[in-house]
Parts: structure tokens; C-alpha cells; sequence
């Protein structure tokens, strides 16, 4: 693989940073210092804050934006159907390991023996020796006895709980909807604030995706969070049916021990990334730098691994949303990408895992580009997307080179910022076959992704503009005066 360069106004690297913005980084300076770290795409929690408070965000990107010249990537996670217990009187109580506990319909305020569960959903299908998980798995009840309104638990782990916090129940499919009115609400507000892409919490099975797809409507690209072991199960139909799917192994590893989620990691980047969609590796990348300015050894490996492994993105959490260190978080994370990329055997590595193209012309083109990448030496090569599925099916290829992605839609040009290897520019689109020629050539100058004298590959659809119609490929030479009296 060629090393890693610096060109203008791109990054380095081929691997993507996706940044959590919170109190620790919404202002505009700081997701401003965020970005010129090496932040490529933010995410905007809507499980926390207001809708006030995440419209200025989503403003400040916008501004910065324009600012950088450059697309910036806006991912809008909606909570999700998460499950939580009632309260309590004092607002805890201490449960003791071995001891009986009660989950039930009453809404008084609980205590160590009981609490309100405001699901009815669980009530009709927990059975006998299920697990029911308490905040993020520090306490662990086993069902002893699950009845119309109330579920008879013995704690093998107890410990204190608090108000409202949150269960999972690994066991069981809920029958819950996708989204709650609070995520409706939520998903309104992101598409008309103009989110590229929005993070489905929690999904169970297929058809939760199919609801979300339904609700977004196409206004944006839609990402699946793979914390379920149901979904784990659905994994094959759940990517048919989403844009990309994250391995948000902080839900993950509650719901499955915790030695079970670095192959279910690999496996469910390698499923991604044979199915051609983007996958995002999520939570504690870096968790020690909520406090200290400095990673573990253990994360920077973690951190290395999801790179070599091909993940299209590497994301950030707490350390950028409420951490000390925000800025140091994603600059460390952008140098052990780059050093892992430089890594001569990085390539061989991130090709560990077979992409076989799809029996179509754009895939096998897709596939052939990478290949004349392989054999002849090209400094980059240069896309052209309406909608984006070119510059996925080449950068699912994983190529040697860098991939120039023009594009007229500035919508697509948000949406491919979370590729792997993907450098969107927006530009106006391109007419004929000379056109394409002398703007790829053009562009590829402007951006430093070939010196004069180098060979760059071209790929396209004729007629321009008609989505799925990648069937050019051409290679052509930079002589190094195409930059003369162009506009863009
Ligand atoms: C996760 O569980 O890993 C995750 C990304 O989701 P959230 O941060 O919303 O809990």
C-alpha cells in the first residue's frame, strides 16, 4: 500500500474519525480544534441534551463547513428503545447478592425487595432463567418465576440501584417498536436540521430497520447499532436493509460476555465489508482519556485493531463528549491510524478479509480499478458519484490509493465522509467524456492526489448524471498544466 500523505485540505489516512460532540465539545471553537485534528464526521447523541442545544451544534458544523471548504459528516443517534426501572424511595437501594428481587406493575416507589418496571412488553415474555442486566450489567437478576404483572428474580450479582436506570434482557426478542415517540420526535428534528446520517439504536430484527427506512424517508443514510445479540443473529438482513452498521460494543458487552465481543467485532466488520456497507467501530476506543491525557497501551492496540481489521470508521465517546482531553483524544486517534497505515504490512492485512464483487458492471469495474492500482503505478484514483454508490463499491475494495470522490450533491459528499479512503470534493457535474477527463485531471492536481507526470484512474457512468452507471474506467496522465484556466 502507498504511504499515507498529506494532501491539501485531506487527511492522511484512509481510516475515518467519528467524533461524539457534548458538553466536553460543542462550542465552535472546539469542534472546529476537533476537525482540524482529525475529525471527519460528528455525532450528535440525542439520548442526552436539548433540541435548542443540538441546533447550534449542528449550525457551528455547518459554518465550520463552509469555513474549511469541506464536506463534514453529521451522524444524529436516536436513544432507542431503551429499557429502564421505575424509582425508588430515597431514590436507591441496596440489593443483596442471593437475594430475592421483584419487578412488578406497581408504581409506587420500589425498595430492596421490588420495583416498578414501566415496560408491559417484558411481562409477557420473560421466562424462567432469563437474565435481566442493571446498569450496563453491574447487577445481574436471574428470572425465577415470570408472571402476568410481576417477574420474581434471584440477584446473583446485587449491588446498589438508583432511579431509572437502564436494563437489558440478552434473552429475550422484545416485542418493543423500533422507535419511540421521543425518537420520532428525535428523527424529525435531525432530518430537518439536515443530519447526513442517523445512528438506529437497539435493533432487534430487520423489521425494526425497515420502519426507521420508512420514517427517514431517504433524506438521510441510516446506520444500524449492532448491541443486540438478536441482531447479531439478523446480521446478514439486517445490513441488506441499512446504509452501514456500527459494533457499538458498549451495549454489546453488556448484553454478551465480554470475551465473545472481539469476534463478534471481526465478524461483523468482515460481514460488512463483504456486503460493501460501511461499519463503525464504537466506545471505550479510548476511555482511560476521559481523565488523562494519555491512552493505554491496551487502547491503542484496540484502536489499531478496528484499523487493520478495515473499519471504516473509528469512534470516539465520552472522551470527546464530556472528557478532559477532547482534542488530545482524536489527535491520538489519527496518529496510531496513520502509523498503522504506514505499516507495510497493513495492506495485506486489511485485504485479509474477501471482498468479492456483486455480478455488476459497476462492481467488477469497482474490482478492476483496484486491481490496475495493484499493477501499474497510479497516484490516486478519481470518482465520480451522483448518489455515492460508486465511491462505495471502490472504497469497499479497499485499494492501495487514495480515492478523490467528486460529486455534484453536496448531500452525497456529507454521506460518503464516513468511507474508508473516501476524500469527497463537490463540484459541479460534468457533461460529456472530455469533461470528465479534464476535471478528473484537474481536480486530482488541485487536491495534490498526482504530481505532473503521474497516472491517475478515472471512473464514471455514461450518460453523467444517471445513477448505477459506472462503466468507465480510464487511466490518464498528468501533464501538470491542466490547472490553467479551469473554474471548478
Ligand atoms: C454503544 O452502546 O456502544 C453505543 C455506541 O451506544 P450509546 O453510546 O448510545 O450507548
Amino acid at each position: 500500500m502507498a504511504a499515507t500523505k498529506q494532501r491539501a485540505g485531506h487527511r492522511a489516512r484512509k481510516v475515518k474519525i467519528l467524533a461524539t460532540l457534548g458538553p466536553a465539545s460543542h462550542s465552535p471553537d472546539m469542534i472546529e480544534a476537533l476537525f482540524r485534528s482529525g475529525a471527519d464526521a460528528f455525532r450528535v447523541n440525542m439520548s442526552h441534551g436539548e433540541h435548542d442545544t443540538h441546533a447550534k451544534t449542528i449550525e457551528a458544523i455547518r459554518k465550520i463547513e463552509k469555513k474549511v471548504k469541506r464536506p463534514i459528516t453529521i451522524l444524529c443517534d436516536l436513544q432507542g428503545p431503551k429499557l429502564r426501572v421505575g424509582q425508588f424511595k430515597g431514590g436507591e437501594a441496596l440489593i443483596r447478592h442471593g437475594s430475592h428481587f421483584t419487578l412488578d406493575r406497581d408504581e409506587t416507589l420500589g425498595d430492596e425487595n421490588r420495583v416498578f418496571l414501566p415496560h408491559p412488553e417484558l411481562f409477557g415474555i420473560l421466562e424462567k432463567g432469563d437474565r435481566l442486566l442493571v446498569d450496563d450489567g453491574k447487577l445481574r437478576l436471574r428470572v425465577l418465576k415470570a408472571e402476568k404483572d410481576s417477574i420474581l428474580t434471584s440477584a446473583e450479582v446485587g449491588g446498589r440501584i438508583s432511579d431509572r436506570k437502564g436494563v437489558n434482557v440478552p434473552d429475550a426478542v422484545v416485542p418493543l417498536a423500533a422507535l419511540t415517540k421521543k425518537d420520532r420526535a428525535d428523527l424529525s428534528f435531525a432530518l430537518e436540521h439536515g443530519a447526513d446520517w442517523i445512528a438506529l439504536s437497539f435493533v432487534q430484527r430487520p423489521e425494526d430497520v425497515a420502519e426507521a427506512r420508512r420514517l427517514i424517508g431517504g433524506k438521510a443514510a441510516l446506520i444500524s447499532k449492532i448491541e443486540k445479540p438478536s441482531a447479531v443473529d439478523r446480521l446478514e438482513e439486517i445490513l441488506e436493509l441499512s446504509d452501514a452498521v456500527m459494533v457499538a460494543r458498549g451495549d454489546l458487552g453488556v448484553e454478551m460476555a465480554p470475551e465473545e465481543v472481539p469476534p463478534m467485532q471481526k465478524n461483523i466488520v468482515a460481514a460488512a465489508r463483504r456486503s460493501g456497507k460501511p461499519v463503525v467501530v464504537a466506545t471505550q476506543m479510548l476511555e482511560s482519556m476521559i481523565s488523562s491525557p494519555t491512552p493505554t497501551r491496551a487502547e491503542v492496540s484496540d484502536v489499531a485493531t478496528a484499523v487493520y481489521d478495515g473499519a471504516d470508521a473509528v469512534m470516539l465517546s465520552a472522551e470527546t463528549a464530556a472528557g478532559d482531553w477532547p482534542v488530545e483524544a482524536v489527535s491520538i486517534m489519527d496518529r496510531i491510524a496513520i502509523q498503522v497505515e504506514n505499516d507495510p504490512g497493513y495492506g495485506a492485512r486489511v485485504h485479509f478479509t474477501e471482498t468479492l464483487p456483486d455480478e455488476t458492471t459497476a462492481d467488477a469495474l469497482a474490482a478492476a480499478s483496484a486491481s490496475i492500482a495493484q499493477t501499474v503505478t497510479v497516484s490516486s484514483i478519481v470518482c465520480f458519484t451522483m448518489s455515492g454508490s460508486t465511491a462505495r463499491r471502490v472504497t469497499r475494495e479497499r485499494p492501495s490509493v487514495p480515492v478523490l470522490v467528486l460529486t455534484p450533491s453536496i448531500e452525497t459528499g456529507r454521506r460518503i465522509g464516513l468511507l474508508w479512503g473516501a476524500h469527497p470534493v463537490v463540484t459541479k457535474d460534468i457533461g460529456s467524456f472530455e469533461e470528465m477527463v479534464a476535471k478528473g485531471k484537474r481536480m486530482a492536481l488541485r487536491y495534490s492526489f498526482g504530481g505532473a507526470g503521474d497516472r491517475c484512474i478515472i471512473m464514471a457512468g455514461v450518460p453523467f448524471g444517471t445513477p448505477g452507471s459506472t462503466n468507465v474506467v480510464h487511466i490518464v496522465r498528468l501533464s501538470g498544466d491542466e490547472l490553467d484556466g479551469y473554474d471548478s
